[in-house]
């Protein structure tokens, strides 16, 4: 016999900055959030050492921890956090339809996208060996630079997100040596320049990553590979970065919801409707911009506002 449908009238997807910002929102506004945390619980954050650019965290705190203080405080307003993570929707009708792991049916009056982006890897094994082992490998250098202080690092990536990291860890960093994989770059004419001028830069052109070397605990170099003249040599580094694009994790809402060409949900600007009534988004899963922990928390809580309004107006 199948499960009885819950109906909830707040639905929040996923458990990053924006999606408990959302949440603490609706809470206090007496919308009873049901929160699913998803694969990652806490987000992007928890692979994050030290956040030292959040406001109100004059120390620093840990990824980890804030993602804890976060979660406590959308509880202690009522959120119902559980662990889980959506499979489908179908936002078709007036009531939106969620499925937790293809089987639980949930019906909701409003639901809150807080999905966010995962960044994307080379998908080698020994960049996924020492990514799991936090032995060196990093997608994002604002966060994990200066791990890296006075020594030799290799970035990988030719975007402006890649120009900026590179920039951004020079200014930390005794080396770094940036592998692009054509004879160009494909970030804008300016943020190229911009690093071609830094003298601890050194730009490797046509060059790919062959394997990232180690011994075992962590990162010790790069083995890279010429793609014009085949030859292979190896850089020595202690931190690997790879800066080549992020993916929104918005597919299973390809179907219903207005996205751009990479995949980010279209948002009406200056609000956080989407093309359907009653569904909101927040956080990276709209922005390819910004990206903080701070501005997904500002979009996760206009989330909540613009939610709340929806129901105010249509319930009268
Ligand atoms: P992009 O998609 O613009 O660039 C990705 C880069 O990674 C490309 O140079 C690509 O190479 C390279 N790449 C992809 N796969 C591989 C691979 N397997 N091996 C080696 N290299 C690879 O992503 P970004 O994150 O840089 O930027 C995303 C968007 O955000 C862009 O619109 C950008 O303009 C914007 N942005 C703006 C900023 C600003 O204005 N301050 C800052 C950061 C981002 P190839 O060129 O050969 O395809």
């Amino acid at each position: 016999m199948s499960e009885e449908i819950e109906k909830v009238k707040c639905m929040i997807i996923g458990s990053g900055p924006a999606g408990y910002t959302a949440a603490i929102y609706a809470a206090r506004a007496s919308m009873k959030p049901v929160l699913y945390q998803g694969m990652q619980p806490g987000g992007q954050l928890t692979t994050t050492n030290e956040v030292e650019n959040f406001p109100g965290y004059p120390e620093g705190v840990t990824g980890p921890e804030m993602m804890v203080q976060l979660q406590q405080q959308a509880e202690r307003f009522g959120t119902d956090v559980r662990n889980g993570w959506v499979t489908k929707v179908d936002f078709s009708g007036d009531i939106h339809k969620v499925w937790i792991e293809d089987k639980k049916e949930i019906h909701c009056e409003t639901v809150i996208i807080s999905t966010g982006a995962s960044a994307k890897y080379l998908g080698l094994e020994s960049e996924q060996k020492y990514l799991e082992l936090g032995g060196g490998v990093s997608a994002c250098a604002v966060c994990d630079g200066f791990f890296y202080r006075e020594q030799e690092t290799v970035i990988v990536g030719a975007g402006d997100s890649a120009c900026e990291e590179a920039h951004y860890l020079s200014n930390i960093c005794k080396k770094v040596t940036m592998l692009v994989r054509r004879d160009e770059f494909r970030a804008s004419k300016i943020m190229a320049e911009r690093v071609k001028k830094v003298s601890n830069i050194e730009i490797l052109y046509n060059t790919e990553t062959q394997e990232v070397l180690g011994d075992g605990n962590v990162v010790t170099g790069v083995r890279v590979k010429n793609n014009v003249s085949g030859d292979e040599h190896e850089i020595p580094c202690t931190g690997f970065f790879v800066a080549i694009g992020h993916k929104p994790n918005t597919d299973i809402f390809k179907d219903y919801l207005d996205l751009d060409e990479t995949g980010y949900i279209i948002n009406e600007p200056g609000t956080s409707k989407t093309n359907v009534p009653g569904v909101f988004v927040g956080g990276d899963a709209a922005d390819h911009v910004y990206r903080q922990a701070v501005t997904a928390a500002g979009t996760g809580c206009m989330a909540a506002l613009d939610a709340e309004r929806y129901l105010a107006a249509k319930n009268g």
